[in-house]
């Protein structure tokens, strides 16, 4: 189906990424120490379910559809083992999070959410709310009734406009997401809401015109809120954008403590694989640089931020760093 193209921030003629960057682990481009983030407490255990997905969104971070299947279905059994490894060796875990494609295309999801949830973690789940969900609405109940509020789900929708939502995920997808995001308000589930920062709207504009959403479909969710309403900028790894060296970190005052890869780690399972992979975070799923090892114990190194990604969508935010090229 041919979708018009709707305008992103990054429309804007910006200049292709220089090749020779983020070539060298070790350096940037002009020679100086790459930035590195230590693990400072690995709170979060992000679970990748799978890339495949019931709808192919413009823009999507990880290219999910209902055809790209590079990160297979991981299972209750192989999660089970990470989840094993956290109590075993008293990591500070606190929350398992499963992510995409869409988690509930994955068979096992509610068993894993059952294994994490009845060990006493938070589990957040980030979903489109469509039709996967909606074929395991019983099932999800059934666990919410024993687990309540420690199952939090988060729901993508891409603009508080149906005509824009659907330019960006595709023809008839508003409707099936509000049919699940209002059942999940109804039940009593502990919902938040995500979106992207890339529409020609400021960030005010975008909170209030979610706000007029939220109201109208009697949502208690606070758009004012960056909990309730988490806003997303665009990550796009074409283009031209500067290295972090380590000496970024003071000029730009950022505190590598709050990159997200200073307290989350992601479990993929690559098609073809024999086990899974730990990765840093969930920003990163295909680039192999960034496998760190089979175990939690195999992945507790420093990350070396050597990807546009760690610039523009964890450190720079729109500020520049005359350190960093
Ligand atoms: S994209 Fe880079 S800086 Fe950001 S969390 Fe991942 S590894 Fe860390």
């Amino acid at each position: 189906m041919a979708q018009a193209k709707v305008r992103h921030d990054t429309d804007n003629g910006s200049k292709a990424l220089n090749p020779a960057k983020f070539r060298d682990p070790a350096v940037t481009i002009q020679g100086q120490p790459r930035a590195r983030v230590a693990l400072a407490r690995l709170e979060t255990l992000w679970i990748n379910t799978g890339s495949l997905c019931n709808i192919e969104c413009d823009g999507c971070y990880i290219e999910s559809s209902p055809k790209n299947d590079r990160l297979a279905y991981i299972t209750r059994q192989e999660v089970a083992a990470y989840l094993d490894e956290i109590e075993g060796k008293g990591l500070p875990v606190g929350e398992i999070g499963f992510t995409g494609g869409e988690p509930f295309m994955n068979r096992d999801l509610p068993g894993m959410l059952e294994d994490a949830l009845s060990r006493g973690f938070r589990v957040l789940v980030l979903t489109n709310a469509m039709a996967p969900l909606w074929q395991r609405r019983d099932e999800l109940s059934a666990i919410r009734e024993r687990h309540g509020n420690a199952l939090a789900l988060r729901v993508s929708i891409d603009h508080y406009q149906p005509e824009r939502h659907e330019l960006i995920r595709g023809r008839d997808t508003w409707a099936p997401m509000v049919r699940g995001l209002e059942w999940l308000a109804a039940e009593g589930f502990s919902i938040t809401v995500a979106a992207r920062l890339t529409w020609d709207e400021t960030e005010a504009d975008i909170r209030a015109g979610f706000a007029g959403l939220f109201e109208g479909r009697g949502l208690s969710l606070d758009a004012g809120s960056a909990a309730d309403l988490v806003l997303f900028p665009d990550m796009d790894a074409t283009r031209d954008v500067p290295e972090i060296s380590e000496a970024c970190w003071n000029v730009l005052g950022v505190d590598p403590a709050d990159m997200m890869c200073a307290t989350s780690r992601m479990v993929v399972k690559r098609r073809g694989a024999a086990a899974p992979v730990v990765l840093p975070c969930t920003l990163l799923p295909y680039d192999r640089q960034f496998e760190m090892g089979e175990t939690l114990a195999d992945a507790l190194n420093p990350v070396t931020l050597n990807h546009p990604h760690c610039a523009t969508f964890c450190v720079l935010g729109g500020a520049s760093c005359s350190g960093g090229g």
